[in-house]
């Protein structure tokens, strides 16, 4: 037997169903220089507070060896999980939180990969939006559940669609159906906001169903403009009437301070956290206790939300100039519309039917612009026909200037490619 086939044979069904992620192995491209990247999701280096942090993991080190160094719970830091509780209290208006609410994962991807494990199989049902994001795609694909996708609106997925589709359920595929995952805010990929009106739809919908809530919101502090709309967690929590909040409410360092501290906060029902601490036990025992004491003495000294408003404007100024190079250039193409972000890193361009994001992407490339393919955050063939005319561009990276000139990449390698394929 071949080393490939012999490896192969001995797979589980679930690494027989995991693919390499790829958009990692689309961004290998981006070093090639002069290239103008639209594919990067990831945060400016240059905006991470890399001096604080240095004398911080020195001092933790040092003074807190005997936490920092050594095994420490699954929950996760008791002095984290309380700073960020008052984290939450200040900016979220969420109160009420114990300890027990609260625990840390590595990075909110582990949270996605747990929701999988612990929620998740054959035969459960689980409702996404078209497109969706790819962390939680993967993690959820693996697991073989059955979608239920919504299409994406300018207000959130369309919950019509889930409605319908609970209207037409018997009773035993109601209780297979596990969770409704959603990015509340500046979602990724296609930087829309769910609406306070759908907010409250999903969560009667979760209510009169028996069915969880998985809201994702690493965005929610990046808002560059517009009122803050409270999370479908708070919206739970103010009903007075129900015993569980139905909301797992998923938030991240990873957008605010840095990516790799791999930081993850997931806050729930004390019930459904433990079971997820049960999941994350066989994972990985804890999260680092060295980088957990080092997010939480930084919470505790610094403000994130007062370290980020330099970041903010800087990624507010590229979204403006993002937005006013698609008006300018993008315009040429017929048919085309994209997306305006109030926050986040994304926005989502849609293209005339004849054209497929994946195809173009070599002549793209040629042209020494990067994007990443609409079929990335598809799950299935059905959403990959609905996604493969679209992108995800990111104006977070490349300077306002090579945001301009980037457009102008992207539309003449539009144009090239539909006048190669009309022949
Ligand atoms: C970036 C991102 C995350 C965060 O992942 P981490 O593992 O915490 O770095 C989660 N969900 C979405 C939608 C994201 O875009």
């Amino acid at each position: 037997m071949m080393r490939e086939e012999y490896v192969f044979s001995k797979l589980s069904p679930i690494a027989k169903r995991t693919t390499a992620n790829i958009i990692r192995e689309l961004l290998k491209s981006t070093s090639i220089p002069g290239m103008i990247s639209f594919g990067g999701g990831v945060p400016d280096p240059e905006t991470f507070p890399k001096e604080i942090m240095a004398d911080i993991a020195k001092e933790i080190v040092e003074k807190e060896y005997k936490f920092t160094l050594q095994y420490s719970t699954t929950e996760g830091d008791p002095i984290l999980r309380g700073e960020y509780i008052k984290f939450l209290e200040k900016y979220y208006d969420i109160k009420n939180l114990d300890l027990d609410n609260v625990l840390i994962t590595s990075g909110s991807q582990q949270a996605l990969d747990l929701v999988g494990r612990v929620f998740l199989d054959e035969e459960s049902i689980c409702a996404i939006g078209t497109p969706v994001y790819l962390g939680a795609a993967s993690a959820f694909k693996v697991r073989a559940p059955k979608f239920i996708t919504m299409d994406m609106q300018a207000d959130g997925p369309n919950i019509d669609i889930l409605e319908e589709a609970l209207e037409n359920m018997t009773e035993e595929e109601k209780s297979r159906f596990k969770f409704i995952y959603i990015v509340s805010n500046f979602d990724n990929p296609t930087g829309l906001t769910l609406s306070l009106e759908k907010r409250q739809r999903i969560l009667d919908l979760a209510y009169n169903n028996d069915l969880i809530i998985i809201e994702d919101d690493p965005y929610g502090a990046l808002r560059y403009e517009g009122e803050i709309i409270p999370t479908i967690y708070q919206l739970a929590e103010n009903r007075e009437k129900y015993e569980l909040n139905p909301v797992i409410l998923l938030n991240t360092f990873s957008k605010i301070l840095s990516p790799g501290l791999r930081m993850g906060v997931v806050i729930g029902d004390k019930t459904i956290i433990r079971r997820l601490v049960m999941g994350k036990q066989a994972a990985d025992l804890c999260t680092s206790p060295l980088t957990q004491r080092l997010t939480a003495r930084y919470l505790e000294r610094n403000d994130p939300m007062v370290q980020i408003k330099p970041t903010l404007e800087l990624y507010s100024q590229k979204r403006n100039a993002m937005m006013e190079s698609f008006d300018k250039y993008m315009k040429e193409i017929d048919g085309v519309t994209w997306t305006f972000p109030h926050g986040g890193l994304f926005s989502w361009v849609t293209l005339p039917e004849e054209i497929d994001t994946m195809d173009m992407l070599e002549l793209a490339k040629e042209n020494k612009i990067v994007y990443i393919p609409g079929v990335a955050f598809s799950v299935n063939e059905e959403t990959a026909k609905k996604t493969s005319r679209c992108m995800r561009v990111s104006f977070c990276l490349p300077s306002c200037e090579e945001i301009e000139e980037g457009t102008k990449r992207l539309v003449k390698t539009i144009k090239e490619y539909r006048d190669k394929k009309r022949g």
